[in-house]
């Protein structure tokens, strides 16, 4: 290439040299008029050399020449043209092209006379663009200069073209031109959508450089434009956390250590706005951000408003808790003081009713206040550790007599291997077991109920139990199956309906078992009766209670108890009760003077043990004033139970971090009292962990604790008895033979013994049998369960034979134990109860 150039550029030297030679040839000739004709023949021999060199060398630079050339004559005829325009054209040979006008191959007809004019006007055409049609019929873009031959006297003889392809450039600036018009449109388009919305758009570069922002975002901002782009985003901000946040985040973004959008509830302008940083991101590169922001004050003001209003239902609802229990404690309490007294038969009778009235409208008002607790949200189940068996079975002792006045069979029958032990709310399993089984008799007119439990599933810490209470009632409709657990639904609704009732138990037990990660249904046939079933979730204790109530053990004689209540019926229940113990009440109505009296009571050298305060008090609540006794110097009261109408959630918590021993919820039962307050006088075991606290719960738990006698001569499996034992939570004495055995049976109370049947001087047999005989005149039966190595055929028999109750052969399993134990108390306890299954 670069020696054709060169080539090229010696023949156009050449040509030019040429034609200073011609030219002076020309010159030599018509000046010398003298010379010869030979001479002049040879001069213009030379001449024509000259000149056929010169043609030679032209055809040589044109034919060699890279661009292309053509030349026509005047009216457009194609007389001559080059290699390279031939190439260009993709045709082969020059003749191809022979007598064809130039017009013929432009695309477009106008370009003919366009070009004819400016050569006209100018005498030449430079960078004049034509499209070509190629050989094969496809649209060449070319570029061309072209000049004018004329003779010597000025007359045009013809053009000459040189062109190049630019059909390429052409190409590429097409592409440009679409594009920038797609980018423009996309941009136009971008703006018009940004322009219209509802929220704050700012667009801004990798440095944070605001590069556009829509009109909502100047309006709030009180900007134009050309003040807004072109700063930096976080000029905007004078809150220092986002505009820190902000920094830092373009760091964050542009080290691509995050790519997430971030989002932020803030204040702006005078509005509550949530900020969304979006960055964006192309082919992985980091390219800047947009900012969104929405304003949110309608929704933050509703939602603090829904808050408020919110805050007022519980407000209200603990309030009336409070309200609605106050008197009603007063109602029951008085009810059993006066039940306490001196009475006739009549004035029992009524005041007999009083009670069972005043409790059916406690536990309808309890439902009430527990469904709108639960409509606001504020319902929350505890989680305690519990014994099953336990539970079912109080829930079934007290519906017991309902079933009895209905002469219906009632019985229950948990699978033996499901674990004693759970965690979970006992007083809510029961508040369910309580509506489903008096559902059930107040819809059977005879046959049975029947409560069975299995297990539905098992997990490492948890178990899911399937209860199901079943009945030959009248049975529901169908179309009621589901409607029942609605609010306020009953199969008759009508006022001259049979049945009583409110239309929310079942409604709150489906939420409780809701919540206690279950499920409930109900299938039923008209006049067969129905089996509601439910199934919930239970957890394992983490460690199991070892709270033994020792009745009996700690005296109440002469213990001092200060009562801060601010109504006058609760305190004189509370005095006369805490009397009727044998403690020494001293009541006051305020909290104010509560302090002052137990530093008086300090002076005076007759300290308080213990104090029971209300919560719900005018000036300063429970807590306050717990907090302010504990706070105090010189008051030294270290036992502290709270009295309260309404949980609040958090209570618990705060007790503990009071240091408070009890929390209970009245009104509360006087052997609940009494229970709580022993073992809240019951020294703290020796122990890392800090005191649970006792409640109506872990009172009733507690209770359920054995005093549990263990005859058994051999040391060995004495120490084994009592370790199992005491890891249940029993309390375990031990005789080394029956005769030992059948001594402290005369001093001590227990509720259960274990009797070895081999053992030196007594055996389990003989001391059985001493045992029954004495109870022959005093009417108890102290259940007796055999322990024996001896797992003969007809020992069994012979055990049962001797007045025993049960019988475990040796060597005892915890859970075998455990489990005689319990069938055995059932057994023996409650009569009116038929155990299935075990
Ligand atoms: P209440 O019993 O207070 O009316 P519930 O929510 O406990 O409210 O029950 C709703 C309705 O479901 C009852 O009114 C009754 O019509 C129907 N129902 C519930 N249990 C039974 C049952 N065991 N047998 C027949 N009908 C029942």
């Amino acid at each position: 290439m670069q020696d054709q150039e060169k080539s090229r550029d010696q023949l156009i030297a050449e040509l030019n040299e040429i034609r200073i030679q011609v030219s002076n040839l020309e010159a030599s000739l018509a000046a010398s008029s003298a010379q010869s004709s030979s001479e002049k023949d040879e001069k213009i021999r030379n001449l024509k050399t000259i000149v056929a060199q010169g043609e030679q060398r032209f055809r040589l630079l044109f034919e060699n020449s890279l661009d292309a050339v053509v030349i026509t004559d005047t009216k457009g005829k194609i007389l001559e043209c080059n290699g390279s325009f031939l190439k260009l054209l993709g045709y082969s040979t020059k003749e191809e092209l022979a007598q064809k006008r130039i017009a013929e191959i432009f695309c477009d007809p106008e370009d003919g006379p366009k070009m004819r004019r400016e050569l006209e006007s100018k005498g030449f055409a430079e960078n004049f663009e034509i499209k070509l049609w190629a050989k094969d019929g496809h649209c060449l873009d070319t570029v061309h200069a072209i000049s004018v031959f004329k003779d010597s006297n000025g007359a045009t003889i013809g053009y000459q073209g040189i062109l190049h392809d630019i059909s390429s450039k052409k190409r590429t600036e097409q592409e440009l031109e679409e594009a920038l018009k797609s980018t423009a449109a996309e941009t136009e388009k971008l703006r018009s959508m940004i322009e219209g919305m509802e929220e704050g758009i700012v667009l801004a570069d990798t440095s944070g450089l605001i590069t556009e922002a829509n009109s909502w975002f100047l309006k709030r901002a009180s900007l134009d434009r050309d003040q807004l782009l072109g700063k930096h985003i976080w000029n905007f901000h004078t809150d220092v956390e986002i505009l820190t946040k902000l920094k830092c985040l373009f760091s964050e973004y542009g080290e691509k250590k995050r790519t997430k959008p971030l989002t932020m509830n803030r204040e702006m302008f005078g509005l509550h706005v949530c900020l969304r940083v979006q960055p964006i991101f192309v082919n992985g590169a980091f390219q800047g951000i947009i900012l969104n922001v929405v304003d949110i004050t309608d929704q933050v003001i509703a939602r603090l408003a829904a808050e408020c209003a919110n805050e007022a239902k519980s407000q209200f609802l603990a309030n009336m808790s409070h309200e609605i229990r106050t008197p009603m404690n007063g109602i029951i309490g008085m009810t059993e003081l006066a039940l306490g007294t001196e009475l006739t038969s009549e004035q029992k009778e009524y005041l007999d009713s009083v009670k069972i009235s005043a409790e059916a409208l406690l536990s309808l008002i309890n439902d009430i206040l527990d469904f709108s607790k639960m409509e606001a949200g504020k319902f929350e189940l505890i989680t305690t550790d519990f014994s099953l068996r336990d539970c079912v079975d109080n829930t079934m002792s007290t519906m017991a007599v309902q079933a009895h006045s209905k002469k219906l069979e009632l019985a229950y029958d948990i699978v033996p291997d499901i674990p004693d032990n759970l965690s979970g709310d006992p007083g809510r399993l029961r508040q369910i077991l309580v509506n489903l089984v008096g559902n059930s008799i107040k819809f059977t007119a005879k046959g049975e109920v029947v409560v069975r439990v299995a297990t539905e599933m098992e997990g490492h810490d948890f178990i899911e139990l399937h209860f199901s209470v079943s009945d030959t009632g009248i049975g529901i409709h169908e179309d009621k199956l589901a409607s029942i657990f609605r609010a306020f639904e009953q199969v008759d609704g009508s006022t001259t309906r049979e049945f009583g009732g409110s239309g929310l138990g079942l409604a709150i037990s489906s939420q409780l078992v809701e919540m206690m990660n279950g499920r409930i249904w109900v299938e039923s046939e008209i006049g067969h009766g129905s089996i509601f079933h439910f199934i919930a979730r239970f957890g394992f204790p983490v460690q199991p209670a070892l709270r033994v109530i020792p009745r009996g053990r700690v005296t109440l004689d002469g213990v001092r108890v200060l009562v801060v209540d601010d109504n006058a019926t609760n305190r004189r229940i509370l005095e006369e009760t805490l009397r009727s113990w044998g403690m020494l009440p001293t009541s006051v109505a305020e909290s104010t003077v509560a302090i002052d009296t137990i530093i008086s009571a300090n002076n005076r050298g007759a300290p308080f043990s213990l104090a029971l305060l209300d919560f719900m008090m005018p000036e300063m609540n429970g807590f306050e004033l717990a907090e302010a006794i504990s706070c105090h110097k010189g008051s030294n009261l270290e036992k502290i139970v709270m009295l309260t109408s309404g949980g609040q959630r958090g209570d618990a918590a705060k007790c503990r971090e009071l240091g408070i021993a009890a929390y209970l919820m009245k009104p509360i039962k006087q052997s609940d009292l009494l229970d709580a307050i022993l073992m809240t006088l019951q020294k703290t075991p020796d122990s890392d962990l800090p005191p649970s606290l006792i409640t109506r719960h872990s009172v009733r738990e507690a209770r359920k604790r054995l005093d549990i006698l263990v005859a058994e001569d051999n040391v060995v499996n004495q120490k084994l008895a009592v370790k199992i034992l005491e890891k249940m939570g029993h309390v375990v004495t031990v005789a080394s033979n029956g005769k030992v055995a059948l001594d402290i049976l005369e001093t001590g109370t227990f509720q259960i013994v274990l009797m070895d049947v081999q053992m030196p001087e007594m055996d389990g047999f003989d001391a059985t049998r001493a045992i029954r005989d004495k109870e022959k005149i005093t009417g108890e039966h102290i259940p007796i369960v055999a322990m024996t190595a001896h797992a003969m055929i007809g020992d069994k028999e012979k055990c049962l034979n001797a007045g025993m109750d049960g019988y475990i052969s040796k060597p005892i399993s915890s859970k075998e134990l455990e489990k005689v134990i319990y069938t055995v108390l059932n057994s023996v306890e409650t009569p009116t109860l038929r155990l299935k299954g075990s």
